[in-house]
């Protein structure tokens, strides 16, 4: 369907004119997002500042058979906003009102454009928190965080998003607004439906407000480093440190490409043969989080070239600082990147490291394997590029590989960036067909006409 001036028209009454952008200029940024593989142009932006005006959309978008791709910051890195059948990206960042946080109950309540960072702080000041961190913490959205169920270095003691949402509101592909769930903790009322839109990647519904449940803010942090000549023994290590009896908030796997960041803080000398900084963070009360960290230390000593505690908040954020800086920096080496995203069970990492790194030699490809160690996930990133065509497809047949070793290890497709455009070619291996046919069925039910964010999560036939 082509969209033509009416519809445009029709949509500016919806949710007024400054909402609607619709010049080349202004639809092109919002044509792609966090992957490097993937663009495509809409026909017009609208950016909703009311839920009402979702549904109105919604139902606008049913009656004329025009696509709609819900945006929040478009971080994702599965190609999930990208507007592949063009038609209309309704963008979530004018929807962006923390409502409620809640003290006594430990919940809150905010609108799906709210920025995580923002929302990130509110909580801080009144002590609370919201473990979930995916490292685009700056600029992706509450509405992204729960549409990709994502995840991030503190999931590994505090669990992903979606073990966080306690109600949604959501607009429907047929133009009605349904809320699901509610506040309290305990709420056993019929089917889960609220689980199926978190981590939907928009397919199903465009979440409209989202109450979360939160935590006390541990009262205090130590982050231990500590640098491997060996990958692999770096993997064995966090199996030991795992199977112990302190479970770090956060065990992060940097291999060498993200040293650079790290010369200044730790020695050249180290730095210049080893392999893998593992940086781990412990927390919890003052009493035990120094013992704490001086186990996992000790763990880390039997294995490690160099094991250091950081000395206090300042050195610890200077290494954390490293540890965000690595996917830009990553992307800033090769034309294209191909960053994947597996998770293995915690007993496989070192074999995966290992296969996945031989992969890499064979296919004669760079390839950097970090990523939230401690929940065995990986996002092993490619450099290559598109332009030439050779070494792309190397590349791409050493994706492929990876993505294999993964799944024959027991391990799963996506960790926490979802399938969108990126994965939907490897979902017939890693899921049962009957399971991608039940999706099917629940896709037609909620959305026949297939208006919402269609081309997404598996191959059209
Ligand atoms: C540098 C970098 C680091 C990252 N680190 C992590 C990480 O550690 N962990 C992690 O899990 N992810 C990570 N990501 C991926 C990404 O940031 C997350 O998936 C994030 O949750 C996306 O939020 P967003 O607001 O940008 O969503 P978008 O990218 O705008 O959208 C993501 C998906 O959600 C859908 N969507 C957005 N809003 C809504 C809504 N209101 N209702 C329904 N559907 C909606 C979109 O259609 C799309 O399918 C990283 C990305 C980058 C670029």
């Amino acid at each position: 369907m082509t969209i033509n001036q009416k519809h445009i028209e029709a949509l500016r009454q919806i949710v007024g004119r400054t909402n609607v952008l619709a010049s080349l200029e202004e639809t092109r940024a919002y044509s792609y997002d966090g992957t490097a593989m993937w663009s495509h142009l809409p026909d017009v932006v609208v950016l909703p500042t009311q839920a009402a005006q979702v549904a109105a959309i919604l139902g606008f978008a049913g009656e004329n058979n025009i696509p709609v791709t819900p945006r929040g910051g478009g971080t994702n890195v599965s190609g999930g906003s990208i507007p592949i059948k063009g038609g209309i990206v309704l963008c979530t960042t004018r929807l962006d009102r923390i409502l409620e946080i809640n003290k006594t109950n430990l919940n809150a309540t905010v609108e799906p454009g709210v920025v995580l960072q923002d929302f990130q702080a509110a909580l801080a000041k009144e002590g609370l928190f919201f473990p979930p961190d995916p490292q685009s913490f700056a600029g992706c959205t509450m509405g992204g965080v729960v549409a990709e169920n994502a995840g991030g270095p503190s999931c590994l003691k505090y669990g992903v998003t979606k073990q966080y949402v306690l109600g949604l509101e959501v607009a429907l592909a047929d133009g009605h607004i349904i809320k699901l769930g509610g506040l309290t903790p305990k709420n056993r009322t019929g089917y889960e439906l609220m689980m199926l839109f978190t981590g939907s990647e928009g397919t199903l519904g465009i979440i409209t407000k989202i109450s979360l449940r939160l935590l006390p803010a541990p009262k205090a942090e130590k982050t231990i480093v500590a640098v491997f000549d060996d990958a692999a023994v770096a993997g064995e290590t966090v199996t030991s440190i795992i199977a112990g009896s302190v479970l770090p908030s956060k065990v992060e796997f940097m291999d060498n490409w993200t040293f650079e960041k790290f010369r200044g803080v730790i020695p050249d000398n180290v730095l210049d043969t080893s392999q893998v900084i593992l940086l781990i963070q412990v927390d919890g009360l003052p009493q035990t989080v120094a013992a704490e960290a001086e186990q996992v230390a000790a763990v880390c000593k039997q294995t490690a070239r160099e094991v250091r505690v950081a000395a206090d908040a300042a050195e610890a954020e200077k290494y954390w600082a490293a540890r965000r800086a690595h996917f830009s920096d990553i992307s800033s080496r090769a034309h294209t990147i191909v960053n994947e995203d597996v998770c293995v069970p915690r007993d496989k990492i070192a074999e995966f490291i290992r296969l996945g790194r031989a992969s890499a030699k064979r296919h004669d490809v760079p390839v950097s394997f970090a990523g939230h160690v401690g929940d065995g996930n990986f996002h092993p990133a490619v450099l290559t590029d598109s332009r030439d065509k050779e070494h792309y497809q190397r590349a791409l047949q050493c994706v492929e590989e990876i993505i294999e070793i993964a799944l024959n290890l027991g391990g799963v497709l996506s960790g926490e960036h979802g399938i969108g455009l990126e994965k939907q070619r490897f979902l017939k291996k890693a899921m049962d067909p009957r399971a991608i046919e039940l999706m099917k069925q629940i896709k037609n039910v909620l959305d026949p006409q297939h208006i919402l964010n269609p081309g997404k999560i598996w191959e059209e036939e």
